[in-house]
């Protein structure tokens, strides 16, 4: 039976399970986190050129696809282990972590050795393979919820990849699919509020796949941090109108500088730092 909320008193966040990726640099503690760059690894200069960016406003993990879930067969795939190699290279040069999809379970080992955090994708939610093998590892994992999956399956599919040891859990919301065609999804603010009453781990969202589109990250992003979100996961691309993935939904990184000081005046509202 559904339990009435007790308007007494504010609804609480379930007991925290912050997650540390290096001694200095936890999710899921006052500082709200940004992970910034490009949907794919395209060359070593555009991710070179993002890694810069993001390194120069502050932030400390870096995002880029090497293996690319896309809709169509037809479309970029990603450089694979080239990808990531060039992730890493131009990540150490900036001090930075990288954050970067696992697309299939025979990948996961190759991705761990690059990767400081494992993403699994919004198709691959409930691939419970994928998620019982990034289980076996002590590498924390980013799961994004699936675009068709409701909160409570999102939940359950992290307490697959628990069940195998690794609690090293950050969550995603990166929009789901609904009636609304105008923009690619709805970005579930719901579930980044209700997600940080039911789990312990860390609620990030990604308001870049949540919109699809670019005038709307900076909205959806504030609306994110406002729900509560301990970070955020967004597209920043050099040169949007000819990125082989997402363009359409990318920031410039000239933005980059604009969209943090945004997000600080949010986060200081509820005291907490961003980047
Ligand atoms: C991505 O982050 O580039 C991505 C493919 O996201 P999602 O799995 O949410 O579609
Ligand atoms: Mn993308």
């Amino acid at each position: 039976m559904n339990r009435l909320p007790n308007i007494q008193s504010l609804p609480t966040d379930a007991t925290k399970k912050p997650v540390t990726i290096t001694p200095d640099f936890v999710i899921g503690s006052s500082d709200v986190v940004l992970m910034a760059g490009p949907c794919s690894v395209e060359s070593y200069a555009q991710a070179r050129a993002a890694a810069e960016a993001v390194a120069r406003v502050g932030g400390r993990v870096l995002r880029g696809g090497a293996f690319k879930p896309r809709t169509s067969p037809d479309s970029f795939q990603g450089l694979g282990e080239q990808g990531l190699e060039i992730l890493r290279d131009v990540a150490d040069e900036f001090g930075l972590l990288v954050v970067t999809e696992a697309l299939a379970v025979e990948h996961v080992p190759l991705v761990a050795r690059y990767a400081d955090i494992i993403q699994l994708g919004s198709r691959n939610m409930q691939h419970y393979p994928l998620l019982w093998a990034v289980g076996e590892l002590h590498k924390p994992v980013l799961l994004k919820r699936g675009f068709m999956s409701t909160i409570d399956e999102w939940l359950k599919a992290a307490e697959h990849i628990s069940s195998r040891g690794n609690t090293n859990i950050i969550l995603c919301e990166r929009g789901i699919r609904t009636f609304e065609t105008a923009t690619r999804n709805t970005l579930d603010t719901n579930a980044i509020a209700l997600a940080r009453q039911l789990s312990p781990y860390p609620v990030l969202a990604d308001p870049s796949h949540a919109t699809g589109r670019a005038d709307l990250v900076l909205p959806a992003a504030r609306a994110a941090l406002a729900a509560g979100a301990d970070g955020l996961l967004v597209e920043f691309h050099p040169d949007p109108s000819n990125a082989l993935s997402d363009g359409q939904q990318s920031l410039p990184l000239s933005m980059l500088p604009h969209f943090v000081a945004e997000m600080s005046k949010i986060t200081a509202v509820f005291n907490r730092s961003f980047t």
